[in-house]
């Protein structure tokens, strides 16, 4: 599984980017539509969650964003 960060609600708050024990996010460089610099998904095989189906053993990043803007994606959905 790997994380996705929905533009329609990050605000760029980078809570993701400190908190996250695998420095799986980056600051974003681009002003999203909403106007705020969005955070980035930078090294997604680097999460703990990398290649595991079913029980995630981490969660920090999509419970510590204040605006549920994270939701998980099966690896597999890319390669289609
Ligand atoms: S914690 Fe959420 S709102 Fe803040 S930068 Fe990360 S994804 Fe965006
Ligand atoms: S689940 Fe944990 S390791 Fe994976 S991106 Fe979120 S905070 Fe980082």
């Amino acid at each position: 599984m790997r994380t996705v960060i929905d533009l329609k609600y990050c605000k760029g708050c980078n809570i993701c980017v400190y908190i996250c024990p695998k420095k799986c996010y980056s600051k974003g460089a681009d002003l999203s539509e909403r106007g705020y610099f969005a955070a980035v998904v930078s090294s997604p095989e680097s999460c703990y969650n990398h290649k595991r189906e079913g029980k995630l053993i981490c969660e920090l990043c999509t419970l510590s964003c204040p605006d549920q803007a994270i939701s998980w994606k099966a690896e597999e959905e890319e390669k289609k």
